[in-house]
């Protein structure tokens, strides 16, 4: 995809200014943390009610970027040798330009949309076809407004197909993603009730996913799926051939049979006068479904019963989720084996790049299976070289024959013939302070590699999902009034998530500000590579060397720490020190109160060693609406200081007030920042459930023995726990040091096990607790156990410990191995 810019504002009809029009486009972009070929990268600043894409322009400015898409009316002085499309919607021109570009390619186009299984059915497609096609897919999920344009702007000549993915949450979404996909080949999954907020109704819905068929040559959905809806053929082009699976005899594709074994299972379709049986390695309700779409798919491409049987035999489970584990020697290993294409590659580049912990990075690749001659390993070592991947290990023999198109970009650092010969020569002595990417194709078994680059622990670990941290960041930025900057509370290892990774994380996602309570707790995020401004809010005169050395910001909150504040900047002669003030509007906890202000004034007045950036207070009682007066009266309290404050200082500073609670349950308090501490967690601690919050944290164990007690036998220390039938009572790995409390003995607490609570019967002891199984089937020996997560919320658990949420997280050992994923 090589465009001129002059062809590019052809397109959009834009007027462009200044620059050198000719200049070629290979890139475009819409996010300036994602810019690995500046030169050749057209940056769209593209307007969401979160974000201003124009905002980034200096930024992307300087990292060498030279050409914009910008809405007109912007300000394009002062950007020497840039030129600038002006346009009247940046995302309209993203759009077009993308459809432009599909309009070039003749090949099938695969358009997939539905409530459920987009992602899994174009991962199985791509993984069904690739041996006969050379496709060009969606990223990921990439399947949104802004996802789609950049997933159809890589179609190129040497692709023969293309399938993507079409997502929607409103009215009038789906029209501008099938102008972009222009799909020949429809695929509706599953309809489910996922985004039913943005439509009025069912109907509706349907409707509007529809409109991705408008001008397909043939569409495959579930009878049920389509049936419901009438109207179907109104949205679509007159000679559209609907072909629909099901069990009734009148549907294209038959469904005979459908048989689950223990591991695996039996489908028999009939489709004209073929009757293909498939076997695929999944049980569960969803993976059926997603594989007779799937086998459809394949039999109206013509593929034979024969093939289409054989490749579903070797199906290979969707994980788009990518593992971060901790590593040997401080290591961290991004496991990322499940299938190894270019598409995958770059999103597994992208988070080793967010791995700021680490400045050495590290590739191990495998060969890329069916890869016909140089092309794809040429593109392989432009994308490891934009990135500047220094650390680069092949397997494979591939690889050893293009040896010369890497080492011309890369140093190649290790080249092994295949993984057996990499575990032969393999010393944990080569990783030490890394950031490691293994990018393995299946058959070349990584797993083994990743068993010898993973630190071992014992088996209670808590996992937590990177992503869910993100969506609750936004889900809470978007109660925010415009221009409020968001602190994110990382103190007590974040919330027992893990400071350096969360920390990592939010930089990413450009937060404003990071807040810890110790210095220490500073000193670690610094050391993983974390610029953002960081208040330590609980600060003592032992500390201060550690702040000023590390360039932390200490919240000063007493006449004393301010005073001895004062004297440790003098005597190392330091001016202009960042700090923050801390008023006490109710709270009585810490803090300068309303009375201080006529003793505080003069000293900020008179003195130019700090600079005050915030002052700010702390709500007691935000959470509850039985104190919303007494919330009021502290935010007035607070003002009232600011005011005289800045009168003071003469300088404006941030103010900042509200909590996570407070943060939409009283938005007209959220001044110039805001707080979020439990919120990102997952946790709503006004339990208002006005908030969608996802589950960031789930802690869980395994069994490590099962046993038969008979009735009235007793269990545990102090043979607290009583049998009162013959039971099966099994002994999980956690205990009261993990951070599982005693007070989940005695049955008060349980755990969810195969899919079913069980209770905890006896004490909770040291390292292990037991468990009543009796009334669940099939538990076996190394079966895991939920203790929280997304099935016992971490809510639950509190109320089982008379305790509140915060305490449960941050109370979790930092024995227990943390391990992040992200989907
Ligand atoms: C912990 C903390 C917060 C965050 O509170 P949440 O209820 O977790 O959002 C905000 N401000 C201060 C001063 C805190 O100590």
């Amino acid at each position: 995809m090589r465009y001129s810019l002059n062809h590019i504002a052809a397109i959009l009809s834009a007027k462009a200014v200044t620059g050198d029009t000719g200049v070629v486009v290979e890139h475009l972009v819409t996010d300036s943390r994602r810019i690995f070929f500046p030169a050749a990268s057209l940056f769209f600043a593209l307007e969401t009610n979160r974000r201003d894409g124009h905002l980034f322009i200096p930024e992307v400015y300087e990292r060498g970027v030279r050409c914009f898409v910008v809405r007109n009316g912007f300000d394009a002085t002062n950007y020497a040798g840039a030129s600038f499309l002006f346009v009247h919607d940046t995302l309209a021109a993203l759009q077009s330009i993308a459809a432009d570009h599909r309009r070039q390619f003749n090949y099938p186009v695969i358009g997939i949309t539905g409530s459920n299984g987009k992602t899994i059915v174009k991962e199985w497609l791509y993984q069904l076809l690739n041996t006969d096609y050379n496709i060009v897919r969606s990223p990921r999920s990439y399947n949104s407004q802004v996802g789609v344009p950049l997933s159809v702007w890589q179609m190129n000549m040497q692709h023969n197909m293309a399938i993507f993915e079409a997502g929607i949450s409103t009215t009038g979404e789906m029209d501008k993603l099938e102008k972009i996909i222009q799909p020949t080949i429809g695929v509706l999954t599953n309809l489910g009730a996922a985004h039913n907020e943005g439509f009025e109704n069912e109907t509706q819905k349907l409707q509007e996913k529809l409109l991705l068929f408008r001008h397909c040559g043939v569409v495959i959905a579930r009878d049920i799926d389509v049936a419901a809806y009438v109207g179907f053929a109104k949205y679509i082009n007159s000679p559209l051939k609907l072909l629909t699976w099901g069990n009734k005899a009148s549907n294209t594709f038959v469904v005979a049979s459908v048989q689950r074994n223990q591991f695996d299972t039996v489908i028999i379709l009939a489709y004209k006068t073929e009757r293909l049986t498939v076997t695929i390695p999944f049980t569960d309700h969803a993976s059926v479904e997603n594989a007779i779409t799937c086998a459809c798919v394949l039999l109206q491409l013509g593929v034979s019963t024969a093939t289409i049987a054989r490749r579903m035999l070797q199906l290979q489970p969707v994980d788009m989720r990518l593992q971060l584990l901790h590593g040997i020697n401080n290591c961290v290993v991004i496991n990322d084996s499940y299938s190894f294409d270019i598409t995958s590659l770059s999103v597994g580049l992208d988070f080793l790049l967010q791995q700021q912990q680490h400045a050495r990075k590290t590739v191990v690749m495998s060969d890329i299976p069916g890869a016909s001659g140089d092309t794809m390993y040429r593109e392989i070592a432009d994308m490891l070289y934009a990135r500047n991947i220094e650390k680069i290990i092949t397997i494979g023999t591939q690889w050893l024959t293009y040896k010369n198109v890497l080492t011309a970009k890369v140093a190649v650092t290790q080249q092994y013939l295949d993984t057996a010969s990499f575990i032969r020569q393999f010393s944990a002595n080569h990783f030490r302070n890394e950031a490691l990417l293994l990018k393995g194709a299946r058959v070349f078994g990584f797993e083994k590699i990743v068993a010898l680059l993973e630190k071992k622990v014992h088996q209670t670990v808590m996992e937590v999902n990177l992503n869910a941290v993100v969506h609750n960041l936004n889900e809470y930025k978007a109660r925010l009034q415009k221009g409020v900057k968001v602190m994110g509370m990382v103190k007590a290892f974040a919330y027992g998530s893990g400071s350096a990774e969360v920390a990592s994380l939010l930089q990413f996602h450009k937060i404003d500000y990071l807040a810890v309570a110790y210095a220490d707790e500073g000193v670690e995020l610094r050391k993983a590579g974390i610029h953002l401004p960081i208040m330590v809010m609980n600060v003592d005169e032992a500390a201060f060397e550690t702040i000023a050395e590390h360039n932390l910001e200490p919240e000063l909150f007493s006449f004393n720490i301010l005073q001895l504040f004062l004297q440790f900047l003098e005597r190392n002669a330091l001016q202009q020190y960042p700090v923050h003030l801390k008023i006490d509007s109710g709270m009585h906890r810490l803090g300068f109160e309303e009375k201080d202000m006529p003793a505080l004034l003069p000293l900020l007045r008179a003195n130019n060693r700090i600079v005050v950036q915030s002052v700010f207070s702390h709500l007691a009682s935000s959470e509850d609406a039985g104190d919303d007066a007494f919330t009021t009266q502290q935010s007035q309290a607070y003002e009232r200081c600011c005011v005289l404050i800045k009168e003071a200082l003469g300088y404006r500073f941030i103010m900042h007030l509200s909590n996570s609670a407070a943060i939409f349950r009283r938005p007209e308090l959220q001044y110039n920042m805001v707080r979020l501490g439990i919120g990102l967690y997952g946790v709503d601690s006004s339990n208002a459930h006005q908030l969608s919050l996802q589950t960031v944290a789930t802690l869980k164990t395994t069994i490590a023995q099962l046993r038969n007690v008979a009735a009235g036998d007793t269990i545990g220390y102090n043979r607290r726990g009583k049998t009162e039938r013959a039971s099966v009572i099994a002994t999980i790995r956690i205990g009261y040091a993990d951070g599982f409390r005693r007070h989940l003995g005695y049955g008060k607490g349980k755990v969810f096990v195969h899919g079913k609570a069980a209770p905890v019967i006896g004490t909770v002891a040291m390292d292990m607790t037991m468990i009543d199984v009796t009334d669940i089937p099939g538990v076996k020996e190394g079966d895991e156990v939920e203790i929280f997560g997304k099935n016992i919320p971490v809510q639950q658990v509190a109320q089982w410990c008379n305790t509140i949420p915060y305490e449960i997280l941050t109370g979790i050992n930092q024995r227990v191995k943390r391990i992040y994923v992200e989907e």
